[in-house]
């Protein structure tokens, strides 16, 4: 998928009064494309609410967003386009009436779309000049930076300006298809999500949070047999709390609160408005820089830090040449003789740089394990508890891919060890 820069670098204007060729601008240029360009903005939450503001402030005038979430109680202290009549509404579609008629201005449009960016086709996005990211989810990020890089050819390069924050923390980045890094690039940059081993939750607890996983993942399902647990009924809450606080005075650890409950079981980052509003200024800045031509974009990755004093650094994040989505080359990854199929697949699919929760796998002659259509999944479920080295041989090539993700990745399986597993030796 990399591609020879110079057929796409004309899709680039530098022309612009303090860009790389000045003498060439002409400023009507810069208005026309602004006033012309259709943006989308895909989520409308704490990022996207200020992205809206600030690009239909800024002079844009076609303005898409995508979210598939509701209002709820709990967005309203930093996603200042709702109100509290506004709950279980639309995200997208209240925010894009707000934002218009707040501006008035009869040549602004925004257009909601209220539902998931995979419901949309790929050729959808080729609408846009560019798309703009606020969304927390990592899933749907993959998907909008795969299909993005999907849709290149010679006259489609739709650039991709990602935000993310995470409490006092905040990156933005530019990412321009085939050319610079991409998401996938950088999947292992992102904070893991921090898991205990269950024998500790189970047997030994240190922390509040192993009391409050312990609580959450062994008493809740024990207690409530047939009940998923919801985290905004405040009776169950309490109860959650109780259960793990209970936990805590057996084993003489302090600490768990009822707002740690909710932050363990939620896997809840706390959202901080003045961060979003830092990093989607950045972020809208970029998008008009780059309709516009004025100045030079950001190259590639700003973050921003405010978590001790503050502090913000930029970086060209480079390629990686065995990305799955923008590079050619395949992965290397290590695995034991006795492993099976299902420990491969347990062991892999968490791994930061691949995050996979429905993984298939296929060698280059077969099938070793599919996840879906149900019947393909039938066929090659008795593959999963043989040992991987009666299915592969070490050094050989397979394919790994997820439903939920247009990316498929390729691994070179490198098989050492032992083939018996070393515990029952
Ligand atoms: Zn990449």
């Amino acid at each position: 998928m990399t591609r020879d820069i110079s057929s796409v670098l004309p899709l680039i204007n530098t022309i612009g009064p303090y860009n790389e060729v000045p003498e060439e601008y002409n400023s009507q240029d810069s208005i026309t494309t602004l006033t012309t360009s259709k943006i989308l903005v895909i989520g409308a939450g704490g990022l996207g609410c200020e992205i809206l503001k600030n690009l239909a402030l800024t002079g844009f005038k076609d303005i898409h967003v995508i979210d598939m979430d509701t209002i709820d109680l709990s967005n309203l202290n930093r996603q200042f386009l709702f109100r509290s009549q506004d709950i279980g509404k639309s995200k997208a579609e209240t925010a894009a009436k707000f934002v218009m008629e707040r501006i008035d201005d009869p040549d602004l449009k925004i257009t909601p779309y209220f539902g998931k960016i995979q419901d949309k086709p790929a050729e959808y996005y080729r609408q846009f000049q560019i798309v703009i990211s606020g969304l927390d989810s990592i899933e749907a990020r993959r998907w909008i930076n795969a299909t993005l890089i999907s849709l290149v050819d010679d006259e489609t390069l739709i650039p991709l300006i990602d935000g993310g924050t995470e409490g006092f923390r905040g990156q933005s980045r530019v990412i321009i298809p085939t050319i610079t890094s991409c998401f996938e690039c950088s999947l292992d940059l992102l904070s893991p999500k921090v898991t205990y081993p269950v024998c500790t939750i189970a047997n030994t607890p240190r922390l509040p949070e192993h009391c409050i996983e312990w609580a959450s993942q062994l008493q809740w399902t024990k207690t409530f047999p047939n009940k998923k647990f919801d985290a905004d009924d405040p009776e169950q809450v309490e109860w959650m709390y109780q259960t793990a606080l209970n936990r805590a005075k057996e084993f003489d650890i302090c600490g768990v609160t009822k707002s740690l409950t909710l932050g363990v079981v939620k896997n809840i980052i706390p959202a901080i408005a003045s961060t979003n509003a830092i990093i989607a200024a950045s972020c809208c800045n970029e998008a008009f820089k780059f309709v516009t031509s004025t100045n030079p974009i950001l190259n590639n990755y700003m973050m921003y830090s405010g978590d001790d004093s503050i502090f913000t650094y930029t970086y060209s994040y480079t390629k990686k040449p065995n990305c799955p989505v923008c590079g050619n080359l395949a992965k290397y990854i290590q695995a034991q003789n006795w492993w099976t199929l299902q420990q491969f697949i347990e062991e892999i699919s968490n791994k930061q740089e691949i995050q996979m929760t429905r993984p298939s796998l296929t060698a280059a002659d077969k099938y070793l394990y599919l996840t879906s259509p149900p019947e393909l999944e039938k066929l090659t479920k008795g593959n999963l508890s043989k040992k991987l080295q009666d299915l592969i041989s070490s050094g050989e090539e397979i394919v790994i891919t997820d439903p939920n993700l247009p990316i498929s990745m390729r691994l070179i399986v490198q098989l050492s060890g032992s083939s018996f597993d070393p515990e029952f030796n």
